[in-house]
């Protein structure tokens, strides 16, 4: 029998597995305490009989990922981790520092199959879903590794979140779970590359999580040549969806914007987001692209952020430029590809 894998098991499936094993319910409830609290070895699980430990041990686990390398900004603290999964495949995440507390981007796939001309993710196109464990776990590793908790999560790293909804869900249920890791929603933050559908359903079922749309370029043609989801879900359906969400949850959503040099940093450019998100309750998020040497493109200078910002700030659109945190170690979200590939 393959022994069975407890992180990512609601409370009532870990109910259920220590039934299984002849136990009484409630020890599922303090299973999952322990399994959220980071702890991966049965033995520091000290409310449990002895007995109880070696049963465990034989017929579960509690699913950790190996730590193949971290990469450190000593300047700000940043950390990148390059995360190995049980099926050999690697994913990253990356910790920072704000003032406000500790965050962490987390990756929701390995690889993506929205083909972003600019993303190192897409460069190898898509490999499978991550588990809501495997979502969990890179919380748990970076705190372990770091020592540091974890108040805040960005689903900002590898991966469409909304292409796995469904273990998306189950992980931001997991964390926000108060027998477990209690996480408020409102510290949480997902990113999607703009999939109308999932982006109603999520008005629906996760009010309270913070909602960040990349959007990166305002008119079709030019968003579906850096971008090919628009050719599904074009900017003015996305905007409306994005319009619907705000008056739904009552809450500002962020529109990010990645600058790349000459391609959708012109005056041009910064007229229509003037034009199309006025009025709209939202924050502009600008983000100089990281420049991945495989795409062709180069970021836009700090001034030109700065200007765009302002313009857009004077214009009634709030805008900020990013901080760039872990810019010495390619840490910032949207350029986690390892450039070490050859220990994956
Ligand atoms: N797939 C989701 C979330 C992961 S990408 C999404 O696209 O929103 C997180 C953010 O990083 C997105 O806004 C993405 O466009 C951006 N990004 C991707 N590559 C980047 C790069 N090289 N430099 C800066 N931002 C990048
Ligand atoms: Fe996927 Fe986001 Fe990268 Fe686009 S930017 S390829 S959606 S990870």
């Amino acid at each position: 029998m393959s022994k069975k894998n407890l992180l990512g098991m609601t409370t009532e499936e870990l109910k259920n597995f220590v039934q299984g094993l002849g136990e009484k319910p409630f020890r599922g409830k303090q299973l999952f305490k322990w399994v959220n609290r980071g702890v991966t070895d049965f033995e520091e699980m000290t409310d449990f009989s002895k007995a109880l430990r070696a049963k465990l041990s034989t017929a579960a686990y509690v699913g950790s990922l190996e730590i193949l390398n971290v990469q450190k900004d000593t300047k700000d603290g940043t950390r990148k981790f390059l995360f190995g999964l049980e099926d050999g495949n690697a994913i990253e995440s990356v910790f920072m520092q704000y003032k406000y507390g500790n965050s962490l981007c987390v990756s929701s796939q390995v690889g993506c199959k929205m083909g972003c001309r600019f993303c190192a993710t897409a460069l190898d196109g898509f490999t499978r879903n991550l588990t809501a464990g495997e979502m969990l776990e890179q919380i748990y590793a970076a705190e372990r590794e770091t020592g540091k908790e974890i108040n805040h999560i960005v689903v900002m790293g590898m991966g469409e979140p909304f292409d796995n909804y469904e273990n998306l869900s189950k992980f931001l249920r997991l964390l926000h779970d108060p027998e477990g890791r209690n996480m408020s929603y409102r510290n949480m933050t997902v990113s999607t590359s703009g999939i109308i559908p999932a982006i109603e359903k999520f008005a629906i079922d996760f009010p309270q999580v913070n909602l960040a749309i990349s959007l990166h370029r305002l008119d079709d043609a030019g968003r579906s040549a850096i971008m090919p989801v628009n050719d599904a879900y074009p900017v003015d359906d996305l905007l409306a969806a994005a319009g619907r969400y705000t008056e739904k949850t009552g809450r500002r959503i962020t529109f990010e914007y990645t600058l790349i040099k000459g391609e959708n940093d012109n005056n041009r450019d910064v007229e229509i987001m003037k034009d199309k998100l006025s009025g709209m309750l939202c924050h502009v998020n600008l983000i100089p692209l990281n420049k991945v040497d495989e795409t062709g493109f180069d970021g836009s200078t700090r001034k030109r952020a700065e200007e765009i910002a302002d313009r857009l700030t004077k214009a009634g659109v709030p805008a900020t430029v990013r901080r760039e945190l872990g810019s010495a170690i390619d840490g910032a979200c949207g350029q986690l590809r390892a450039k070490n590939k050859s220990i994956y």
